[in-house]
């Protein structure tokens, strides 16, 4: 038998972490407990959820506000087109901007409640491609957009989905970010419809280190993406064990990776949950090592 899948990682890895914004002082200190640990892993940029409804603007602001001020880190500030005019998602832009803040995630946002048609806010911006043409009006900001392995599920179909996707990147989008999904292939299948379509900007996997099936389940309903049988029966009779689930959600998302990086991606995406133990033990596992050292340097 061979090294493990991830033994072959050179350390030539990007990251980025997706963190959201804390409602209490406990999640704010948890939250920079794992930006710090994070931090030293020299990310190419951490971002900042944005919440449902624009529920969110003034903690998201705050939170990208403090990593300006307190890391060396970049930040990036999701932004979406939910109950608010263009003139005040501008003005929220220029606000960015006049922060430092250089790098948003442009999105449409989903509606109130889930289920509901989205309807467009009067006067708001009609969709993600909208927003980042207005954005590209306010500041040259670099700006990424979201992408979905498995189809939108507004979508009408995988082509329309990837013709939305390519309005995005023709608007200004620099990058799209994915939905997590937990098959290998189901990325780079969906990574090369996209470069076929004439979209040419790099596609980020999001990896989603999942350690809590039922809570991943309900989320993933929402956002059309598949969990796989495989995933249940692997957590089977681990209710009581959260360090032992922990461990296999590691391992899982380190193959995921390892498999990804086979097939040439370079840039991952971690949706961290303000949490930095799985994320920090996946790059290790990945070469990644602090202050850009790479695996072979730090042997
Ligand atoms: P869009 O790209 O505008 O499109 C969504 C769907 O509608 C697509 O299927 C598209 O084909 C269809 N569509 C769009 N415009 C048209 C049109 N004119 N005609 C016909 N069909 C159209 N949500 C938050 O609230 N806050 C966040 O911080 C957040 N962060 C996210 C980060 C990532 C990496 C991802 C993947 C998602 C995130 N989301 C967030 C969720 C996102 O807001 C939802 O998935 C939302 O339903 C779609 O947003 P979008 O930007 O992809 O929309």
């Amino acid at each position: 038998p061979g090294p493990p899948l991830f033994a072959d990682a050179a350390g030539d890895i990007a990251l980025s972490f997706e963190f959201f914004p804390p409602k209490t002082e406990k999640m704010e200190a948890q939250l920079w407990e794992s930006i710090k640990t994070l931090e030293p892993l020299a990310p190419r940029f951490v971002s900042v959820t944005y919440g449902a409804g624009g529920s969110t603007r003034e903690r998201t602001h705050a939170t990208v506000a403090r990593i300006v001020r307190e890391t060396a880190l970049t930040p990036a500030a999701h932004l979406t087109c939910v109950a608010a005019t263009k003139g005040e998602i501008d003005d929220i832009a220029r606000e960015y901007w006049a922060a430092g803040v250089r790098h948003i995630v442009a999105l449409r946002g989903d509606p109130p409640e889930a289920g509901q048609a989205y309807a467009t806010h009067p006067g708001g911006y009609a969709d993600a491609a909208a927003l980042v043409e207005g954005l590209k009006k306010v500041a040259p900001f670099d700006i990424s957009v979201a992408a979905y392995p498995e189809c939108h599920p507004d979508s009408a179909s995988r082509a329309a989905d990837l013709d939305n996707l390519k309005r995005k990147i023709d608007a200004g989008a620099d990058r799209a970010i994915t939905q997590f999904f937990f098959s290998a292939e189901c990325f780079l299948r969906f990574r090369d419809e996209a470069a076929a379509a004439g979209i040419d900007a790099e596609i980020v996997p999001g990896i989603l280190p999942v350690s809590n099936v039922a809570q991943t389940r309900k989320f993933a309903a929402l956002c059309g993406a598949t969990i796989p049988q495989w995933m249940d029966r692997l957590f089977e009779g681990l209710d009581d064990l959260p360090d032992a689930r922990k461990l296999v959600a590691a391992t899982v998302a380190a193959e995921l990776c390892a498999q990804l990086y086979a097939g040439g991606v370079r840039h991952f995406h971690f949706y961290t949950l303000n949490r930095a133990e799985l994320a920090y033990a996946i790059c290790h596992l990945l070469g990644v090592r602090p202050g850009g050292k790479s695996q072979e340097q730090a042997a």
